[in-house]
């Protein structure tokens, strides 16, 4: 695509990358098919392409964006479908960090809408804040009917858990003659909503023969502020857990830095990108970003016990920021069949099932439309279990399905010796 960008322009780093970006599209359309706001929606402004001519011109006039580009622009999932289609190695994910900076910038957002944002980026990357949010909100839900009409309010409280877990303190875990140290992610969300996935984690990882260690300071990643536009939280939450992994490499030595949430993963897989400009973090940040990895890349390189599968059928969501974010694909499956089960895949499999971080609470529609389809998807293959690996799809899903949904490790640690997930605790026998 032609871009008339000024020297001047192209003297700032972020406008110069995306110049770049947007030069290597084509028009082809082919990210059209794959992009679920497209196939919803059936407007070119909501498809990766329309988006694309939206935020150059945006860009390119500097002009403050007017509420027509802003919807279309919040209205992306940021679930990098179209990254996995187009043929021209188009980088959407850092064209549309950068469009949301930029619209968080120079765009006065509703007061509505600037309070919601606001209490989301206070409350949900802390997780004591985010628990207290869940108890009020799990005590407020019969009182939902009364704000039905402030949809993202009435979609926050229909996805508060029925019960809170307790926390759970994160304990270094070492194992004898153990070849390596690993650090688990502690994150945010998923320690608050799912602390069981953290317990299965640390399992399987001593088994595989790693001790797993958390590092000290370390919290969220920044994902779900990076992806608001508030792009100077996000590079804060990465600058700590640079330092705080840092000091881990310079001490005892790292071999990966583990990540159970994959939304978790492609961000901190990119804080070498982010922070690139930043001369006392770009090598660190570098460094972090290459130690990164999903914890189905690790463990499949590992030797676990083979499982019985305990006779179950499963049928696998491969989350996009696994499959498009990070283009692990295999893994999980060949782990859940080395263990002993059947696996299954959907139809639409590379459709979002709409969780997206923040945004089935700030597009609660179209993320509603999409967890229904991809619920339809997952039941009609007749498993006995869903799995994914991020706990914002095992929300989004188990909220919807009468089957039982879980993480992908927790079905490998029942397998190779742990206890039964929560979710199928009746068939442990
Ligand atoms: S990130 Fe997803 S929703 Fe956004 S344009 Fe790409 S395919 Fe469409
Ligand atoms: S597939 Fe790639 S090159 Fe083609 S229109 Fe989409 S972003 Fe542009």
């Amino acid at each position: 695509m032609q871009t008339s960008f000024t020297p001047g322009q192209l003297a700032d780093p972020a406008t110069a990358s995306s110049e770049g970006v947007i030069r290597k599209c084509v028009h082809c359309g082919f990210c059209t098919a794959t992009c679920p706001t497209y196939v919803l929606l059936g407007d070119e402004l909501d498809s990766p392409r329309g988006r694309i001519y939206l935020i150059k011109d945006m860009l390119e006039k500097q002009r403050k964006p007017g509420p027509e580009t802003v919807k279309h622009v919040d209205r992306c999932l940021s679930c990098l479908s179209c990254m996995t289609t187009c043929p021209s190695g188009v980088n959407y994910m850092h064209l549309v960090d950068h469009a949301r900076a930029y619209i968080h910038e120079n765009y006065k957002r509703p007061w509505h809408e600037r309070a919601m944002r606001q209490v989301l980026a206070w409350v949900l990357p802390y997780p004591a804040r985010f628990r207290a949010a869940l108890t009020l909100a799990k005590l407020g839900r019969p009182f939902a009917p009364l704000i039905a009409g402030v949809k993202p309010l009435a979609a926050m409280l229909a996805m508060a858990p029925r019960r809170v877990p307790a926390p759970v303190a994160a304990k270094n875990s070492t194992v004898p003659g153990a070849g390596a140290r690993v650090a688990l992610l502690q994150g945010c969300a998923e320690p608050v909503l799912k602390p069981e996935y953290r317990a299965a984690a640390v399992r399987l990882l001593n088994r595989a023969g790693y001790d797993a260690v958390f590092a000290a300071g370390e919290g969220c990643c920044g994902a779900l502020v990076h992806h608001m536009g508030r792009e100077a939280d996000g590079l804060d939450a990465a600058r700590r857990n640079v330092d705080a992994w840092t000091r881990e490499i310079e001490g005892e030595g790292l071999a990966a830095i583990v990540v159970t949430a994959s939304g978790c993963g492609t961000t901190i897989k990119d804080y070498g990108f982010m922070l690139r400009n930043d001369a006392a973090y770009a090598d660190k940040a570098a460094r972090v970003s290459a130690l990164a990895r999903d914890i189905s890349e690790l463990l499949v390189e590992a030797d676990l016990p083979r499982g019985d599968g305990r006779g179950l059928t499963v049928a696998y969501h491969s989350a996009c920021s696994l499959q498009h974010g990070q283009k692990v694909t295999e893994a999980p499956r060949r782990l859940l069949a080395a263990a002993g089960y059947v696996v299954r895949t959907p139809v639409e499999a590379h459709l979002c099932c709409g969780s997206a971080g923040t945004y089935n609470i700030l597009q609660p529609e179209i993320a509603g439309r999409l967890g229904d389809r991809k619920t339809a998807n997952l039941e009609r293959l007749q498993a006995d279990v869903i799995a994914t690996g991020n706990v914002g799809c095992a929300m989004q899903i188990g909220q919807r399905s009468g089957t039982p949904v879980v993480h992908v490790i927790e079905l490998l640690d029942w397998a190779t010796g742990g206890p039964a997930p929560a979710a199928l605790a009746h068939r442990n026998a």
